[in-house]
């Protein structure tokens, strides 16, 4: 009899968070999916082309940018230099995005053009079946606002809530229902060394997909994203189309243990930091603090964007919220004086096949619990201030932890956590997941590290 794990009894945050990665291919998809989330449970959505008043900001609220949102819930002192507690995260996951040029074809193979974005283990894309999603700016009047020109298929055409000044232009999300290409590896028999000198894989060359058969006419693609929104080729403007694996998230392993996924990097923290804000919503004693959650866009390719951690974008947003609050600048840099930040991003497990890879005092158990990320060259923010935060919000949550410290001899990742420290001057702690298969279009965590990544983000939001 085979045996099929399906129900992480125990777990009731998984199929929760099963379902926010399956329902965001891309970060658009990410931001609309936990918008969502904020306004099944009542969150306030604030228009950024607008004031904002006191009494819009003294409550749950969020706001959007493209690919990334803020959102807070108030503690129990609403003044305008209170302190935040934060946790970012981040929106975006390694991958091939589509050229604007992308119309091909060779050897009677229909393909089209990407490039990779991010550090994608490029291997992993290989073979597998890929459907396409992103966003498509279309002519404002290809788009009627009573959305009669909607086919109805189009579940995930969604208009965000700000053009930016745009006016000639608005964005409609898409996603294909199925797979619409894949990346062939090559044969065997045409490639002799791969087992024994590896697969070398350009990114020019190699990694581009076949969508069809024939030869492919310029314009394609601009005719094929038309049908996916619903409106004419010609009403086409511009597009962030990007890859992603068909293959829903599943529990694996012979008693279940397992979460199989595409994304968890980092769509795991934001599903936590999103949930465990709402759970703070709902709680009827508010939090002494206000509780900040900010998924931003771009991490994977340095964040130094108009929507990435290393922006202004977070540090406008406080100050706009300050200033409706009745407060000055001077309140909002008080108020980030007394301030935290929680970097929410996913840490490496020890790999069973390399254990060698890891710092040997450092070893990470996958279902072993919320991990402190540290770095004495800043790869990471943590210092021992943020990180006696972290530990002590987790202890009395009765949340175990563990620490994580990257070989010496290994150049170590970053993340979120040094660009908004610095952008914000913040005491901060770069915190993680356990996961195995980083940057993989499918990577690999624990079930039972699921809740206690939810109660850890729930207690420092409520860290004295
Ligand atoms: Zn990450």
């Amino acid at each position: 009899m085979t045996h099929h794990p399906t129900t992480p009894s125990g777990h009731p945050g998984v199929a929760e968070l099963i379902s926010f990665i399956d329902a965001s291919p891309t970060p658009y998809h990410a931001v609309a999916t936990a918008q969502a989330l904020l306004d099944g449970a009542g969150f306030f959505a604030l228009d950024p082309l607008h004031h904002w008043d006191a009494e819009e900001v003294a409550q749950p609220a969020y706001v959007v940018r493209d690919g990334s949102i803020i959102a807070w819930v108030p503690g129990q002192d609403r003044s305008a230099d209170a302190a935040l507690r934060i946790i970012g995260a981040h929106t975006d996951s390694p991958g091939l995005r589509v050229r604007p040029r992308p119309d091909r074809s060779t050897a009677g193979w229909r393909q089209l053009g990407i490039e990779v974005y991010g550090g994608a283990l490029r291997n992993s894309w290989l073979d597998r079946d890929l459907g396409l999603a992103g966003r498509v700016a279309v002519r404002a009047d290809a788009v009627r606002d009573d959305g009669s020109d909607t086919a109805s298929h189009y579940e995930d055409r969604i208009a965000p809530p700000q053009r930016h000044g745009h006016p000639a232009s608005t964005h409609l999300t898409f996603r294909t229902a199925g797979a619409v290409m894949r990346v062939p590896q090559l044969a065997i028999h045409l490639d002799r060394d791969v087992s024994t000198a590896g697969l070398v894989l350009n990114p020019q060359q190699h990694l581009t997909p076949v969508w069809g058969l024939g030869e492919a006419t310029d314009g394609g693609f601009r005719r094929f994203l038309a049908e996916q929104v619903g409106v004419e080729p010609t009403d086409v403007i511009a597009w962030d189309a990007m890859a992603f694996d068909v293959q829903p998230s599943s529990v694996i392993g012979v008693d279940g243990e397992l979460l199989a996924a595409p994304r968890l990097d980092d769509l795991a923290c934001c599903w936590g930091a999103i949930r465990s804000l709402i759970d703070t919503s709902k709680v009827d004693l508010p939090p002494e603090h206000t509780a900040v959650v900010v998924l931003n866009d771009h991490e994977e390719v340095g964040s130094t964007t108009a929507t990435g951690a290393d922006g202004a974008w977070l540090a406008q947003v406080l100050e706009r919220r300050a200033a409706a609050l009745g407060g000055e600048r001077v309140d909002l840099l008080r108020s980030l004086a007394d301030s935290m930040l929680a970097s929410a991003d996913m840490a490496h497990a020890t790999h069973p096949n390399y254990p060698e890879r890891h710092e040997p005092q450092h070893h990470i158990r996958s279902g072993g619990g919320p991990v402190i990320k540290h770095n004495v060259n800043a790869r990471y923010a943590t210092e021992s201030r943020g990180a006696a935060a972290f530990r002590t919000a987790c202890e009395h949550a009765g949340v175990h932890i563990q620490e994580y410290s990257h070989r010496g001899d290994l150049p170590c990742g970053s993340t979120i956590g040094p660009l908004t420290a610095a952008q914000l001057a913040i005491d901060t702690v770069d915190v993680g997941m356990a996961m195995l298969s980083m940057h993989s279009v499918r990577e690999l965590m624990a079930v039972a590290d699921v809740e206690p990544m939810r109660s850890a983000f729930a207690a420092w939001f409520r860290s004295p």
